[in-house]
């Protein structure tokens, strides 16, 4: 089930359409995220979802490396309008009720459900589960 279905939550046509296509934990998360950014900081307008699900091409131009969007585990949450101290709230509060569901770091073998960078199309929040939970899912 997908609450937002307006597409002013998304920053393009294709994050919008492609929204269906993320594993039902992941759009759950998606609506989650929306929600709390509207009721906790009553930000709407600017605050988007950038990327849902994509194509191994279009990974391939954004140099990505993880798969996750291409499976269906991940999306992105553009910070436009949101100040730091709102953008760590979010980080905060999400890892406390849902880190463990996080994709494994290569690095640190330890669930990493949200990244927080700059792949080069501006600053934002990666959110991301792992094969296993997708899996395991029922
Ligand atoms: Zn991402």
């Amino acid at each position: 089930m997908v609450l937002f279905h307006h597409g002013e939550y998304y920053a393009n046509p294709v994050a919008f359409e492609n929204r269906t296509k993320l594993h039902p934990l992941v759009q759950n998360l998606l609506d989650s995220v929306l929600i709390f950014i509207k009721l906790r900081f009553n930000k709407t307008i600017n605050a988007r979802i950038t990327s849902t699900v994509s194509t191994q091409l279009q990974d391939a131009l954004l140099h990505r490396t993880s798969t996750t969007h291409q499976e269906g585990r991940a999306f992105d949450l553009g910070l436009n309008g949101l100040s730091e101290k709102e953008i760590q709230e979010i980080k905060t509060a999400f890892t406390e009720v849902a880190g463990h569901l996080g994709a494994i770091n290569p690095q640190t073998r330890l669930p990493t459900l949200i990244v927080d960078h700059d792949t080069g199309l501006g600053r934002h929040l990666h959110f991301q589960i792992s094969k296993q939970v997708a899996r395991d899912w029922k």
